[in-house]
C-alpha cells in the first residue's frame, strides 16, 4: 500500500488591531511560490531568520479560497472517491484557526474550509455519473476531555469513546444527520457552532477553548463501465483545535487555568503522537493518552489523507508561540499515512437498505402471485420500474400523482357503484359486468401510463447503466418511519375495510372478493411507492450529470490543484539546486577561482552551523519553558490531591464501620481504572446488616428503634448503654 505524507501548510494572518495598537513588529514572512516561511527572533537582531518549508505558505494577502484550491481540493475530492480525509487547523488562540475552518461570508473568498468542503462535495455528487451517495454529518466538541454532541438533543451530555474491531474508534450515541444540499449543511454547521463552549482569555475575547470535529460521512454506490457495482465509504474530518498557547501567557486563573491545563494535555498528547510517529525507533504510539488523539488516530499514521493548516500571528510578541507552531508543523509533515479506498464497508447503511429491498421485493412478488395481479389491477412488469426510483429522479413524483388520481377515481367509482347497487338491487351479473368494465378501463389507463414511464426510463437507462436491482432503491424502505407507515394506512385501510365488509356481506360473489383483495394489493403497492419516494429524498447523486459547464468547471479545479503542486515542486527543486553544494561538481579554470568558490562554500557552511547552534539553544529553552509549565501543573495537582486526602482523613472516622467504605485503603485496592469512560470504577457501597441479640428483660427500657443513616438497611435496635455509645460513635 502506497504511503503519503501528511500535508502541511502555514497561514500567517494580517496584524490585528490590538497588535497594531501595541506597536508590534511583524516577525513572520512567507514565500508562497516556494512554500517557505521565515521567522526572525525579535530578541536577537543579528541572527539569521529560521526558515521552514511546507506544502504551502500563505500570508495576510491570501484568501481561504486560494488555500482550498491549492491544497484542500484534491483531499476533499478523494473523499468523494472513497478515501478518508482530515483537515485540521493548529495554532495559538487568535491565530486564525476558526477563520480558516469556519471563515466569514464577506468577502466571499474568505469563506472557510468547512463550507467550501460542503459546496465541493455536493458539486462532485451532482456531477457524478452512475453513482449515488448517502451523506450524513456529525459535529462534536472535546471540551476539557469531555465529548459532547453539538447537534444532539442534549448538548451538555458527555459521550463515551468506544472501540470496535472493524469500525475502529467511535463516539457512542453521536447523532448523524442526513443532508441533501449545501444549505442544509450550513444550517447544521451554524447550529453546532453556536453550541461550542467559548471562554475569555487575554489573547482573544471569544476564543474557543474546545476542540471541535465536524465530520462528513459518505456512502458511495457506483456502477463501473463493466456494469459492476461498488460500495464505498469515506469520511472527512474537519477539525478546529483549541489554542496551543501556554497557560502562563493567557493570564488564566481558577477554572480557566484548569481548562487550559486539560487543553494543553490533549494538545501535547497530539504532539507526542506526532513525535512518536516521526521518530522511527518508537514502537508505541501514545494515541490513548487523550480523546483527541484517539479520535484522530486514523488521521495520524493511518488510513487517511491528512492536511494540517498551521496558523500564525505575525507579531513579535507571539514569537515563541509562532516558532513552536512552526516546529510542530515541521514535525507533522514527516508523518506517513497509508490512505486507501474503503471498499465494501461492513456497516454500510446502504447495504442494510439493499437487504431490506430484497425482502420487500420478495413479499411483493409473492403477493402478486397469490393475487394473480399480473393480469389484474397492477401489471407485474411495472414493479421493476417502480423499484428503481433513483433512476427516475425528475418525473417520478408526477407519475405518482397521476397514479394516485387514477386510483382515487377507481375508488370513487367503486363506492358509487356500491351505492347504485344497494339502491337499485340490480342483479349480480350486472354488477360483475360493471366491475369488469371498470377494471378493464383502469388497466388500460394504468398500462398506458406505465408504457410512457417505461419509455422515459429506457431513455434514462441508456445514459445510466445501473443494474435492475439497484440497491439504493431499498434505502427508502428502511428510512420510512413507523408513524409514516401508520398514516398511510390510516387513510387507505378504512376505505378498504368498509368496502370489503359491505360487499362480502351483501354480495358474497367470488369476483367481488377478488376485487377487494386487489384493492388491498393496490394500497400495499402505494405504500411501497411512498417508501421508494422517501429513498429518493435520502440518496443524492447525478442531478447535474448532464450539466457540461459544471462538469468542466469541476475538472478544471482538479487540474489546477495538480498543476499548483507541480509548480511548487519545480520551484523548490530550483531553490535546492541554487543553494546546493554546486562547488563540488565544478571544474575550476584557475586556483583563484577555486579558492573563491570554496570560501563562499565555507561561509555558507559557517552560517548553517550557526543556525544549527541557535536551533539547539532555542529548543533547549523551549523544553525549559515546557518543563516549567509541567512542573507548575504537577505542583497544583499535588496540592489538589493533598486537599482531597486531608478531607478524607477528616471524614473517614465518621463513616460507619459496617459500611465497606470505612476501610478506604481496601476500597483503593479494589478500584479499577476504566479507560473508556476515563474514570475509576469504584466498588459498590455496601452496608452489612448487624444482627444483635434479642432484648433481655432485666435490662433497662430499650430505646425506640432508629433508622440507620443510609435508611436502607432496616432498623437497628439499640440495646444497653454500651451498644448505644458504640452506635453514637459510628453515626
Ligand atoms: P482562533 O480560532 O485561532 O482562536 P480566530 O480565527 O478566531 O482565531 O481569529 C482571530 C481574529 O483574527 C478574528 O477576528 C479573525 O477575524 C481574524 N483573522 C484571522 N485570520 C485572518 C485572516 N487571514 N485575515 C483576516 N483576519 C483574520
Ligand atoms: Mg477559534
Amino acid at each position: 500500500m502506497a504511503s503519503e505524507a501528511v500535508r502541511v501548510v502555514v497561514r500567517c494572518r494580517p496584524p490585528s488591531e490590538r497588535e497594531k495598537a501595541l506597536g508590534c513588529r511583524a516577525v513572520v514572512s512567507t514565500d508562497s511560490a516556494r512554500g517557505q516561511c521565515c521567522i526572525h527572533n525579535p530578541g536577537a537582531a543579528g541572527q539569521p531568520p529560521k526558515q521552514f518549508t511546507f506544502d504551502g505558505a500563505y500570508g495576510g494577502g491570501h484568501s481561504t479560497e486560494q488555500i482550498y484550491n491549492d491544497i484542500a481540493y484534491p483531499l476533499v475530492e478523494g473523499v468523494t472517491e472513497g478515501y478518508n480525509g482530515t483537515i485540521f487547523a493548529y495554532g495559538q488562540t487568535g491565530s486564525g484557526k476558526s477563520f480558516t475552518m469556519q471563515g466569514i461570508t464577506d468577502p466571499p473568498p474568505q469563506k472557510g474550509i468547512i463550507p467550501r468542503a460542503f459546496e465541493h462535495i455536493f458539486e462532485s455528487v451532482q456531477c457524478a455519473e452512475n453513482t449515488k451517495f448517502l451523506v450524513r454529518v456529525s459535529y462534536l466538541e472535546i471540551y476539557t476531555e469531555d465529548i459532547r454532541d453539538l447537534l444532539g438533543a442534549d448538548t451538555k451530555q458527555k459521550l463515551e469513546l468506544k472501540e470496535h474491531p472493524e469500525k475502529g474508534v467511535y463516539v457512542k450515541g453521536l447523532s448523524l444527520h442526513t443532508v441533501h444540499n449545501v444549505a442544509q449543511c450550513e444550517r447544521i454547521m451554524e447550529t453546532g457552532w453556536r453550541n461550542r463552549a467559548v471562554g475569555y482569555t487575554l489573547m482573544n475575547k471569544d476564543s474557543s477553548r474546545s476542540h471541535s470535529i465536524f465530520t462528513i460521512n459518505m456512502e458511495i454506490y457506483a456502477v463501473d463501465e463493466r456494469g459492476e457495482d461498488h460500495l464505498r465509504a469515506a469520511k472527512l474530518n474537519l477539525v478546529d483545535l483549541a489554542g496551543s498557547e501556554r497557560q502562563s501567557k493567557t493570564g488564566a486563573t481558577g477554572e480557566r487555568l484548569k481548562e487550559a491545563t486539560k487543553i494543553n494535555l490533549s494538545l501535547s498528547a497530539l504532539g507526542n503522537v506526532i513525535s512518536a510517529l516521526v521518530d522511527g525507533r518508537c514502537k508505541h504510539i501514545p494515541y490513548r493518552d487523550s480523546k483527541l488523539t484517539r479520535l484522530l488516530q486514523d488521521s495520524l499514521g493511518g488510513n487517511t489523507k491528512t492536511l494540517m493548516v498551521a496558523c500564525l500571528s505575525p507579531a513579535d510578541n507571539n514569537y515563541d508561540e509562532s516558532l513552536s507552531t512552526l516546529r510542530y508543523a515541521n514535525r507533522a509533515k514527516n508523518i506517513k499515512n497509508k490512505p486507501h479506498i474503503n471498499e465494501d464497508p461492513k456497516d454500510a447503511l446502504l447495504r442494510e437498505y439493499q437487504e431490506e429491498i430484497r425482502k420487500l421485493k420478495a413479499i411483493l412478488a409473492e403477493q402478486m402471485n397469490t393475487n394473480n395481479v399480473s393480469v389484474g389491477l397492477l401489471p407485474a412488469e411495472t414493479t421493476q420500474l417502480e423499484l428503481k426510483p433513483a433512476l427516475l429522479p425528475d418525473f417520478q413524483p408526477d407519475v405518482e400523482a397521476e397514479k394516485q388520481l387514477i386510483r382515487e377515481e377507481y375508488e370513487a367509482r367503486l363506492a358509487q357503484l356500491k351505492a347504485d347497487y344497494e339502491a337499485e338491487q340490480e342483479s349480480r351479473a350486472r354488477l360483475e359486468e360493471d366491475i369488469n368494465t371498470m377494471r378493464t378501463s383502469y388497466n388500460l389507463k394504468l398500462s398506458s401510463l406505465e408504457e410512457n414511464l417505461r419509455k422515459e426510463a429506457d431513455a434514462v437507462l441508456r445514459v445510466e447503466t445501473l443494474p435492475d436491482q439497484a440497491p439504493l432503491s431499498s434505502g427508502l424502505v428502511v428510512t420510512i418511519t413507523e408513524t409514516e407507515q401508520v398514516s398511510n394506512k390510516d387513510t387507505a385501510e378504512p376505505q378498504i375495510a368498509q368496502y370489503i365488509g359491505s360487499v362480502t356481506r351483501e354480495t358474497p360473489g367470488a369476483e367481488v372478493a377478488v376485487a377487494a383483495e386487489e384493492v388491498q394489493v393496490a394500497v400495499d403497492k402505494q405504500q411501497v411507492l411512498a417508501r421508494l419516494h422517501m429513498l429518493e429524498q435520502q440518496v443524492v447523486g447525478g442531478e447535474q450529470a448532464k450539466n457540461k459547464d459544471l462538469k468542466e468547471k469541476h475538472k478544471h479545479r482538479k487540474k489546477y490543484a495538480d498543476e499548483r503542486k507541480k509548480q511548487l515542486v519545480a520551484a523548490l527543486q530550483k531553490f535546492d539546486e541554487d543553494s546546493s553544494d554546486w562547488v563540488l561538481l565544478n571544474v575550476y579554470d584557475s586556483i583563484q577561482e577555486e579558492v573563491l568558490a570554496k570560501s563562499k562554500l565555507l561561509e555558507k557552511m559557517q552560517k548553517k552551523l550557526k543556525a544549527a547552534e541557535t536551533e539547539i539553544k532555542d529548543l533547549q529553552s523551549e523544553f525549559e519553558l515546557e518543563k516549567i509549565d509541567y512542573l507548575a501543573t504537577i505542583r497544583r495537582q499535588e496540592r489538589d490531591c493533598l486537599l482531597f486526602q486531608q478531607l478524607l482523613d477528616q471524614v473517614q472516622p465518621l463513616i460507619r464501620r459496617d459500611c465497606n467504605y470505612s476501610n478506604l485503603d481496601k476500597i483503593k485496592c479494589e478500584s479499577i481504572w476504566d479507560e473508556d469512560s476515563g474514570c475509576w470504577k469504584l466498588p459498590e457501597l455496601v452496608i452489612q446488616k448487624t444482627s444483635l441479640p434479642a432484648a433481655v428483660p432485666s435490662l433497662p427500657q430499650t430505646k425506640p428503634a432508629r433508622k440507620s443513616s443510609s435508611g436502607e438497611d432496616g432498623e437497628l435496635l439499640m440495646i444497653g448503654s454500651h451498644v448505644q455509645s458504640l452506635q453514637s460513635r459510628r453515626l
